[in-house]
């Protein structure tokens, strides 16, 4: 099934965490048989100044801008360059769109499913690092990628470790998937201070440096329900055989058991750059900037069992995906407005959950589609998610 060699590459989300880790291993890369990338396109939602700037340094054909009222500025920037400039929903589509042999989908939140979806009916590996567009239409995405007969390559770095230890040729010998968690910032907080957690101190993670949602995400441990859907999509098992394990070092990035009792696990330093790498080169290797692990000075490797009192999102991800059809679609949407409304100071850190509980509860009652076939179905959970999320979100800034 693989390619070995990419050539022409685009990057969705580039100005982000994941894009910028994403031309830092491009310009690092070697031996793939060909030293030369070239970059398709390349987009940001608003950062006009530092998508130019991407540009220049890596002469794409095409850069979109999303936000449509900053596509003048992106046009200016880059004037008597020849790089094409669009902006709007649509040309972030047209990125997708454009015929490109591997994408990295690194938009953060829902806004990722429309250009990740045309890049996949397209035929393009996919290195996939935006988990919402799964949790939200899992189904969906996995039909587009196979239909179009792209690879899909898992670029979280638990669901990259999964993948590079996982026997695809035997998965009925898998007994269990360990999904390690790093436990986040309030990992040893009492749940009375977690109340007060402010979105500085959500943001600062102990192991990784990450986007502003993501890193919310961590805090309240949704990131591991994200990701306990996002691996039930990827991988041939059922969610319950999918254990989540608190592992604060994050050395190990997580493993797969077998039915003989082997345990195969990937380890390496927290840094994005080594599964964006294993994308890129998949089936091959080409090295990344990220540091060598040092064993001796990492010490000690620690487990627990994770604390689903302080963090009930992994109960609420478990919920949803046991219900299935629109329930994690609403779950994602839920979330997205909560952590939004957090970092925007109008929403205590552990009304998060609290938010996305609610809006479960009144979604079950909607009696959605069991399975979710189209990404109509998939949109509309999550407009009438975010719907109720605000009202939510309202109802406890009046209380
Ligand atoms: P980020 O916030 O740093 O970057 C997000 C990117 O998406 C930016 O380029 C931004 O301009 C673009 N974007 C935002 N909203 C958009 C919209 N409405 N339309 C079009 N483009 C938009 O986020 P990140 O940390 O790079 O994360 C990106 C994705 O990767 C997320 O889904 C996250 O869960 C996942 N991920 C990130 C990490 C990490 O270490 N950062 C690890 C694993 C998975
Ligand atoms: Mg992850």
């Amino acid at each position: 099934q693989g390619r070995g060699a990419r050539r022409r590459i685009t990057i969705l989300g580039s100005t982000g965490s994941i894009g910028e880790s994403t031309l830092s291993v491009l310009a690092h890369a070697d031996g793939l048989g060909e030293a030369d990338f070239e970059i398709e396109a390349l987009t940001a939602n608003r950062n006009v100044e530092r998508l130019a700037e991407q540009a220049k340094k890596f002469k794409p054909k095409f850069v979109a801008v999303a936000d449509e009222s900053l596509g003048g500025d992106l046009k200016a920037a880059l004037e008597g360059t020849g790089i094409e400039t669009g902006a709007g929903a649509a040309a972030v589509e047209e990125a997708a769109s454009r015929d490109a042999d591997w994408v990295m989908a690194a938009i953060v939140g829902a806004a990722g499913l429309k250009p990740t979806l045309k890049a996949a009916l397209r035929g393009a590996d996919i290195a996939l690092a935006n988990k919402e567009c799964l949790v939200c239409a899992g189904d969906v995405v996995t039909e587009a990628i196979r239909e179009g007969g792209g690879a899909l390559l898992p670029v979280d770095s638990e669901h990259n470790a999964i993948f590079q230890v996982f026997d695809f040729d035997q998965p009925d010998r898998v007994s269990r998937l360990i999904l390690t968690a790093s436990g986040g910032p309030f990992r040893t907080w009492t749940r009375e201070a977690m109340l007060e957690a402010t979105p500085a101190q959500a943001v600062a993670h102990p192991n990784w440096s990450m986007g502003a949602k993501i890193s919310v995400d961590s805090a309240t441990m949704m990131n591991k329900g994200l990701e306990l859907i996002e691996a039930a999509h990827i991988f041939p098992v059922g969610h319950e055989q999918i254990e989540i394990l608190v592992h604060p070092q994050s050395v190990i990035h997580s493993m797969v058991e077998y039915v003989d009792g082997s345990v195969l696990a990937q380890l390496g330093t927290p840094d994005m750059r080594t599964p964006i790498a294993t994308t890129l080169a998949w089936p091959k290797r080409t090295p990344s900037p990220s540091a060598q692990l040092n064993f001796a000075e990492v010490a000690k490797l620690t487990f627990e069992a994770p604390d689903l009192h302080r963090f009930p999102a992994l109960r609420l991800a478990r919920e949803a995906i046991g219900a299935g059809g629109i329930m994690p679609a609403v779950l994602n949407a839920a979330n997205e407005v909560a952590v939004a409304a957090f970092l925007a100071g109008g929403l205590k850190f552990l009304d998060i959950a609290a938010v996305s509980e609610q809006v479960l509860d009144r979604a079950g009652r909607l009696n959605g589609p069991a399975r979710l076939s189209t990404l109509e179905e998939a949109m509309d959970a999550d407009a009438q998610a975010r719907r109720m999320a605000e009202e939510c979100v309202a109802a406890k800034a009046a209380a």
